[in-house]
């Protein structure tokens, strides 16, 4: 199987390579990742301008890297056409830096980078690891859930088109964490805008990431991520594609099995 990684958190972020190298169990892995941190760029694609990419020392033996000089998107769209021979056979965006759920899964590159790989026509999973404050975000977690995605689509053969958003909370090992398959959930985060004097001018610095006071329910990816669960979310397209009934839990059955994770 061969295996495609990017991210939105940039070439030098830790979750791209802890990715890597797990996803290096399961196939044949190439990095194509943005050359700095393009967090929140979605779907863009880089249209008026000539994007460049450079080799970059990868650590981790096997694995052929690329620095783009462009959002995740375009890192999906040259590896697939230029910068590496051959089809993948699966897309892996992240691990980000912070949750990504909700209706903000719109915003999120590492969503995005998964999204060009699905509108690509091959299974695409995107995943993400909580952080919380004044904490280091650990990525253990969530490698292993895409490691074992990656394993279970691969050994049931399959091929057509799907978009799984993971989100894994702040922990190392699996443990009790039980993984759920959830649909997506409310707008999870507003944005405060911080305005600054630099000189004599203004600016604003638009932070993102308080939560939002939605009501939740039970069965979204929000209500699962802020009660410690991983969640699995199926997000599907019109005219793209959705996996067959009872792809996405089989998927989910063999990761549970394997890390040991509760039922949902
Ligand atoms: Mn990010």
């Amino acid at each position: 199987m061969r295996i495609l990684v990017t991210n939105d958190d940039g070439v030098y972020s830790e979750g791209l390579w802890e990715l890597a190298e797990a996803l290096g169990e399961v196939g044949e892995v190439d990095v194509a990742a943005p050359d700095r941190n393009l967090s929140g760029t979605g779907t863009a694609m880089t249209l008026t301008t000539v994007l460049r990419a450079e080799r970059f020392p990868s650590p981790i033996e096997g694995v052929d890297a690329y620095a783009v000089q462009g959002t995740p998107s375009d890192c999906v769209a040259l590896a697939a056409k230029s910068l590496f021979d051959g089809a993948f056979d699966l897309v892996v965006s992240g691990i980000n830096r912070g949750a990504n759920i909700g209706m903000d899964v719109l915003v999120s590159g590492t969503v995005g980078g998964a999204l060009k790989g699905y509108f690509g026509g091959i299974p695409s999973i995107a995943v993400s690891s909580t952080y919380t404050a004044g904490r280091e975000v650990r990525y253990g977690l969530s490698a292993s859930v895409a490691r074992e995605l990656a394993r279970s689509i691969r050994d049931r053969s399959i091929t057509q088109p799907m978009l799984l958003n993971v989100n894994a909370p702040y922990q190392d090992h699996p443990g009790a964490c039980p993984l759920d398959v959830t649909s997506l959930g409310p707008i999870a985060y507003v944005e405060d805008i911080e305005i600054g004097r630099d000189g004599s001018r203004t600016h604003y610095w638009i932070r993102h990431g308080k939560a939002a006071d939605v009501d939740l329910s039970p069965g979204t990816d929000v209500w699962a991520i802020r009660n410690g669960r991983i969640s699995v979310t199926a997000i599907a397209l019109p005219g793209v594609g959705a996996p067959y009934p009872g792809v996405v839990e089989a998927l989910a059955q063999d990761v549970r099995a394997v890390l040991r994770l509760g039922e949902s």
